[in-house]
């Protein structure tokens, strides 16, 4: 499944801009804290993608070893001990999966957000994310006294990478923070965009017998994204079957 490959890649290239810093993959050691745990303005020490800012989390699936050939935690800006009031921020996951495993039609496109929505089921201690899909925001509230207790980006990449190998598909996954202020936020957007735009047309594809691409309102993406039409048509040609 190479769906998604383009809008990785282009995301790479644009960060290849900015200067990367690879943090240490290993064991999580950090609490998680469960749901019901909020973290009130007053415990707050700052917000990523507060007071407006940007503030973006993806997640996009490959079976590319290329692109995501083993676990991996990458910052791009300042480290959390390190940020001192609200920054701008993007949270993106690449995740490998097992094509053979993540089978078609409905089974693939449940495997795809079963993989999106684990950011719904971490509660690291200290790293409240505060999700609207309405306004597509992931913000982050971030604890003074998780802070004083070594909270960094390590420790929930690790978290991440843990909470997505729950799940049986997933072979490898790179976990990338952006902070730095100058960042191209809206060139990462348009890339969401598109991921959920893909997303949106497989599950079109599993609704609509419509198969007449001249006549079908997601042509746009499907002449972009190589493999859609592909894709389209194998699902009919299985659900005939
Ligand atoms: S393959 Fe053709 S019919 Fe199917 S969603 Fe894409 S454009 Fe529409």
């Amino acid at each position: 499944m190479k769906l998604y490959d383009e809008v990785i890649a282009h995301i790479n290239e644009t960060l290849s801009a900015y200067q990367a810093k690879t943090l240490p993959v290993g064991e999580t050691n950090w609490s998680d804290v469960g749901k019901a745990k909020m973290i009130l303005r007053s415990e707050m020490a700052y917000e990523l993608g507060g007071d407006r800012l940007p503030a973006l989390g993806s997640t996009i699936v490959t079976n590319s070893q290329d692109l995501v050939p083993q676990d991996e935690i990458v910052l791009y800006g300042l480290d959390l001990p390190e940020i001192s009031k609200d920054q701008p921020y993007a949270r993106i996951t690449f995740v490998r999966t097992d094509e053979s495993a993540m089978g078609e039609g409905n089974d693939l496109y449940n495997a795809i957000h079963r993989i999106e929505y684990f950011r719904y089921h971490v509660f690291p201690e200290g790293f409240m994310m505060r999700v609207s899909a309405a306004s597509e925001r992931e913000c982050v509230r971030v604890g003074s006294e998780a802070l004083d207790k070594g909270l960094d980006f390590a420790k929930i990449g690790n978290f991440m990478i843990d909470a997505l190998h729950v799940h049986k598909d997933v072979q490898a996954v790179k976990v990338i923070f952006v902070t730095l202020p100058e960042a191209d936020y809206d060139s990462l957007r348009e890339d969401y965009k598109m991921t959920k735009k893909i997303t949106d047309t497989i599950d079109h594809m599993l609704k609509d017998v419509n198969m007449d691409c001249n006549s079908c309102s997601l042509q746009e993406v499907c002449d972009e994204v190589e493999g859609m039409k592909e894709l389209h048509f194998g699902i009919s040609h299985n659900s005939l079957a």
